[in-house]
């Protein structure tokens, strides 16, 4: 069995400002998005505020009526990088299996090393002590076989606790803990359990299998199974900040869903235009292609492939990508009801490298790279698509606040 940690920092940005100022602390603070102000939306606030019934997101002003005595802070973002980047070098001196999974939460691989630290325990409270001393902040700590149990263990504890669960815990202590608050369920997969009647962790614990599958598909059917019995074979992935930099994606899900295949190239192609765009922009080339396709019920496909050559042109990209969802009809095919209508589309290049700009030693491709700076050059200046190919055209993607980040696709 593995021994996973979840740190998790609690209030972060307002306590690392009542950290840094005393006259904050033991005060209901928020800080505030821009320059803080009565203008502004409260983005963290503290306990003290929280217990008055500040919510994150609030505007500013609201949070004032509710609480007069509010002090609002502007955030200052480089304070939480700082401080956060020591934090994670400290988690670093448990085990190099650190993976930072947002600026004050990481999980930590503790398997090979916890035995040489005294076990996960001591490691936890050297951790948290750690963390006072050099900061003043507090943080909860949870540890279990995965990831999924150490984050559900820290998050019953809050703030500043030290929580452990284990398989024998299962579902006696999590029973009333709702779905939603587990990782990767979201407000529509949510609904979709509740028609089922499965509201808490005890509901999904004692769902069968098969209707879970049946109604999710094997996927992600299985997937929601495996959480109901306190599974997660997810790694601890100790780079997974360094690789979302090492890689670019476009991703968009479509208004409705279409079994259109040419609809779904152009898409593709437009995808793929984009993320060569943005290569070109920062003078980067990758030689791995990632696409992934949306299904139904929430049935992802995906796949990769190492090419020869490093990429930045988006029609190379595109080529590679279209030939590697050939595989995907007959997965798609087995989708039931809608089988082959697609819902998501995403490209993604990785194994990226800095483009030294070397003369390339084929004419013909150099001649493409000045072809390619031009179309740039004149998008830069009069916006995205003004020159395109003519193939993407025809498929009407609407404006940017229709796409996913690829990065929160990550995973599934
Ligand atoms: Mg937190």
């Amino acid at each position: 069995m593995r021994t996973i940690m979840h740190v998790d920092m609690n209030a972060y940005f307002a306590s690392v400002e009542q950290a840094a100022n005393p006259l904050l602390r033991g005060r209901p603070i928020a800080v505030g998005g821009g320059t803080g102000g009565k203008r502004s939306v409260v983005a963290a606030c503290s306990y003290e505020a929280k217990a008055r019934g500040i919510k994150n997101a609030m505007p500013a002003w609201e949070a004032l009526r509710i609480c007069p005595d509010l002090v609002i802070v502007a955030g200052d973002m480089n304070k939480y990088i700082y401080t956060s980047a020591q934090i994670m070098a400290q988690l670093r001196t448990y085990t190099p299996q650190v993976e930072v999974f947002s600026i004050d939460e990481a999980f930590l691989d503790l398997t090979e090393t916890a035995g040489r630290c005294g076990g996960p325990v001591a490691i936890a409270k050297r951790v948290k002590q750690w963390i006072r001393e050099k900061f003043r902040l507090t943080c909860s700590i949870g540890i279990g076989p995965n990831k999924l149990l150490a984050k559900l263990a820290g998050e019953l504890k809050k703030p500043d606790g030290l929580n452990e669960l284990w398989p024998p815990d299962i579902p006696g202590k999590i029973e009333q803990i709702k779905v939603s608050e587990l990782c990767g369920v979201g407000r529509k997969l949510e609904e979709y359990l509740a028609q089922m009647g499965i509201r808490t962790f005890g509901d999904l614990h004692r769902a069968p299998r098969a209707k879970l599958v049946k109604r999710f598909g094997a996927v992600w059917g299985d997937h929601l199974w495996q959480m109901g019995q306190g599974k997660d074979d997810a790694p601890v992935r100790p780079s997974a900040y360094e690789e979302a930099a090492k890689s670019m994606g476009h991703s968009y899900t479509l208004p409705g869903f279409t079994t259109d295949q040419a609809e779904v190239k152009g898409y593709l192609l437009r995808l793929a235009e984009q993320v060569g765009r943005r290569l070109r922009k920062e003078n980067c080339k990758g030689n791995v292609v990632h696409v992934s396709l949306g299904f139904g019920n929430y049935q992802f496909w995906g796949k990769q492939r190492k090419v020869e050559d490093y990429l930045d042109d988006g029609y190379e990209i595109y080529r590679v990508a279209e030939r590697l969802t050939l595989d995907a009809q007959r997965f798609a095919l087995r989708n039931r009801p809608t089988p082959n209508a697609v819902r998501f589309v995403g490209v993604t290049v990785s194994g990226l490298i800095h483009d030294l700009d070397q003369i390339s030693l084929l004419p013909q491709k150099e001649d493409n790279k000045k072809v390619l700076r031009a179309v740039d050059a004149i998008n830069d200046r009069y916006g995205e698509f003004t020159v395109e190919r003519a193939a993407i055209m025809a498929t009407v993607i609407e404006h940017k606040s229709g796409y996913v980040p690829s990065r929160s696709f990550r995973g599934h």
